[in-house]
């Protein structure tokens, strides 16, 4: 009988509106690229897109997914230990794993589903995960999925993963689980640091590669590669969502023992669709893609450092990183929506976040920089938040 509850959503749903903290979509009615059209039939540059090798709309891409739905078809109907899974599943996950030379990779529907699932085939009540604080939402709901004794750690503050080591050290099996590079800040986890902890206290080291696969390190390894740390980090999760095609699915790899028991008791994967053809075809072009050449991420740096060293001359304050997440700090959250909006006005989407989103007083339009960009975007991107910046007051 849907009465009562309802007035109560409505209620609940002003109160988000009340709070400036309702979300609204933009519609957007061409592929995801450097450039789209929104229905309002303006093109616009897109400087929010987890884009960041310029993928998501790549022809060969493309081509992946036509193939195999020609070969292929449309869906497997089934899980994968059912009748879902096809030779080509197999090979994405033996591709991923030569690309970071770890023995396996079982493939999920998400991210969301592989951070979801990696906790509780392999921790008890008798052993311990110590969780940076700013860890993404699908870690958090992982670990409360799972019977460990959770410790948490302040953000990148070694001497707290320390201390709560120290803590964890009755523990039967402990492992440090960090995003790789932190998506609200584009800060990268300091793996170097995180991985002689855990040699020091006997852990395990997990890294949530969502943010850094394809392009952060040397050859896009990951942050890994970019500390010289590869082949010590045990466990890594990624999504083929954002820099990797853009269109869905995560994966685990590591160790062969660890992915196989996930293979039998990882529930998003034992009780979740197979991964659909086309999306495992254009992932596979993907591997091959960033195997064959290191083009991409190489242009993703020249194009981050150029937008950059704009943003910085022009008097902004942007929060310093190595990654392609270029914050630009507004700090008030109304003008965060106003810039935003203003921007669009002047063809640049992008989004303001504020209070839940980070933290009180650290409103921000975050920019994400992507190899689709040309300089030309660039030039038009950094030229629109002068303009707007000045007329708002954000900078002289
Ligand atoms: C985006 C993201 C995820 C979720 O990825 P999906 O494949 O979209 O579910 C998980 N972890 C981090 C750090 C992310 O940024």
């Amino acid at each position: 009988m849907y009465g009562k509850i309802k007035n109560h959503l409505t209620s609940e749903l002003k109160a988000l509106e009340d709070g400036g903290i309702y979300k609204r979509e933009r519609i957007i009615v061409t592929p995801q690229g450097a450039k789209v059209k929104v229905d309002s039939g303006k093109e616009v540059i897109i400087m929010c897109a987890n884009n960041y090798l310029g993928l998501s709309s790549h022809p060969e891409v493309i081509k992946g997914a036509k193939e195999a739905l020609d070969t292929h078809g449309y869906g497997m109907s089934s899980v994968r230990f059912i009748c879902g899974t096809q030779d080509i599943h197999k090979t994405l996950e033996r591709k991923i794993a030569e690309f970071y030379g770890t023995e396996d990779t079982i493939l999920y529907a998400a991210a969301f589903d592989a951070n979801g699932g990696v906790f509780e085939p392999l921790f008890t009540e008798e052993d311990a995960i110590i969780s940076d604080e700013l860890n993404h939402a699908s870690i958090i709901d992982g670990i409360r999925l799972c019977k460990a004794q959770r410790y948490r750690y302040k953000h990148s503050d070694m001497n707290d993963l320390e201390e709560q080591l120290k803590k964890a050290q009755a523990q039967r099996f402990r492992i440090i689980v960090t995003d790789g590079v932190f998506s609200m800040d584009g800060d990268i986890a300091k793996m170097n640091e995180i991985v002689a902890l855990a040699e020091k206290y006997d852990a395990l080291v997990m890294s949530d590669e969502c943010h850094s696969a394809g392009f952060i390190g040397k050859t896009g390894r990951g942050v890994p590669e970019y500390y010289g740390v590869q082949g010590k980090v045990d466990i890594i999760t990624g999504t083929l969502g954002k820099a990797l095609g853009g269109a869905m699915g995560g994966y685990t790899t590591g160790p062969k023992e660890i992915i196989d028991m996930l293979r039998q008791k990882s529930r998003p994967y034992l009780f979740s669709n197979s991964l659909s053809p086309a999306i495992v075809g254009a992932s596979i072009k993907v591997f091959d893609l960033l195997s064959a050449t290191t083009e991409l991420r190489d242009k993703l740096e020249a194009n981050t450092k150029y937008f950059k060293d704009k943003i910085i001359a022009a008097g902004f304050d942007i929060k310093p990183g190595d990654s392609p997440i270029v914050p630009i700090m507004l700090y008030d959250a109304a003008l965060s929506q106003k810039f935003a909006d203003r921007l669009l006005e002047e063809g640049v989407y992008a989004i303001g976040f504020f209070y839940p989103v980070v933290a009180k007083g650290q409103a921000r339009i975050r920019t994400q920089i992507s190899a689709a960009h040309s300089l030309e975007d660039l030039d038009k991107a950094a030229n629109a938040f002068i303009q707007v910046g000045k007329e708002l007051g954000v900078i002289k």
